[in-house]
């Protein structure tokens, strides 16, 4: 496939670049709004082309696809051009700043009949799929509890708009919690109903928070605990899922590549899991490919984006006022 890149971003050079690579595609050519930084980037990742124009970079015919990673204020209006012009759009998390813009994206996208994703990395990584398979195969039996540590400390060149730009699309809530809502609703298979939250500025967060801690209950009855956090250097990341049989241990697993480890606990005693260690992010554009071929869906479609947003502004809602919030998934539910 033949990519348009539309925004010249960390994400882009540090991984989207070498998965579509990897994946065997092409890249055609990078969008931004500044000339300048369009033109470093692009020669920094081998891009032959650069733009600032929008419209002439979706005009060209040898572009098959974007991938849309500028800052989220801009994911909405990126992606209806880009599908307006007939083109496949992988788009990154939160998929826009209000549930009607996301809605709206994909709903333009399945009326244009082309693909969709959501660029959600941790349903790819081979430690998450290894969990969902002991859940979904009842190794744990019934599910009690989901715990997910994801708080880090979030490296200085980010400190950007994400600590400081609401009207970006920052904050912690938009920025991890959108994740987190994404692999609670993947390993158990069901979406979050209702949440109770605290958010926080705990030293980074100039007119947004950098800190949350939410709990969200389950259809099933499971409870789900999250913490999000930009300021924590040591924590380490991971999850937990507690069952009546058994309780899954998933330590250093909510990162960028195929780290960490598994363990299941059992009456039977302790069991490391063996998990692919693929790259998450080639995985994603692998899917995303077939799925363009006809063949089945993509790691985290559309709808995945409308869901886990839909949750993250729950969990902003519910600290913002102090009550319990019901998730709004508007025409996904
Ligand atoms: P960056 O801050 O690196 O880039 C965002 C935009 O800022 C770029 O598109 C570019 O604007 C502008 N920009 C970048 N570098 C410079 C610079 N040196 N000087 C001036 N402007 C600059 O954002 P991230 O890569 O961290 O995030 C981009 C998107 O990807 C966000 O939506 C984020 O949520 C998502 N993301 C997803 C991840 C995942 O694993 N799924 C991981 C990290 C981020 P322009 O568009 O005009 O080129």
């Amino acid at each position: 496939m033949r990519w348009a890149l539309i925004g010249a971003s960390t994400i882009a050079s540090q991984f989207m670049c070498a998965a579509f690579r990897a994946a065997g595609h092409q890249i055609v050519t990078v969008v931004s709004g500044s000339a300048d930084l369009a033109a470093r980037f692009a020669e920094a990742n081998a891009i032959p082309a650069f733009t600032t124009d929008l419209a002439a970079a979706l005009a060209d015919p040898g572009v098959d696809a974007v991938y849309i990673s500028s800052t989220n204020e801009k994911h909405h209006a990126q992606a209806l051009a880009a599908i307006a012009a007939g083109k496949h759009v992988l788009c990154e998390k939160p998929l826009g700043l209000t549930l009607a813009e996301a809605q709206q994206m994909v709903a333009a996208a399945d009326a244009a009949g082309v693909v969709f994703a959501t660029n959600h990395h941790l349903r790819c990584s081979g430690s998450h799929r290894a969990v969902r398979d002991l859940v979904a195969s009842g190794r744990i039996g019934r599910v009690l509890s989901l715990r997910i540590f994801h708080a880090v400390h979030l490296p200085v060149p980010l400190q950007g708009w994400r600590i400081n730009d609401p009207g970006a699309g920052g904050g912690v809530i938009p920025d991890i919690t959108v994740h987190n809502a994404d692999v609670a609703r993947f390993l158990l298979g069901e979406d979050p109903q209702t949440v109770v939250a605290q958010s926080a500025t705990s030293g980074m967060g100039q007119g947004v928070e950098d800190s949350a801690m939410s709990v969200w209950t389950m259809p099933s009855g499971a409870m789900v605990f999250a913490h999000e956090s930009f300021t924590h250097p040591f924590a380490g990341s991971g999850l937990e899922v507690h069952g009546t049989e058994g309780s899954i241990f998933a330590r250093g697993v909510m990162t960028q590549r195929p780290l960490g480890e598994v363990e299941l606990v059992t009456a039977g005693g302790r069991t490391s899991v063996p998990f692919a260690s693929d790259d998450l992010y080639t995985v994603a554009v692998r899917q995303f490919a077939r799925a363009v071929a006809g063949q089945g869906q993509p790691a985290a479609t559309g709808h995945d984006g409308i869901a886990s947003l839909a949750v993250a502004l729950a969990v902003r809602q519910a600290a913002r006022t102090g009550t319990r919030q019901t998730v709004q998934y508007g025409a996904t539910a």
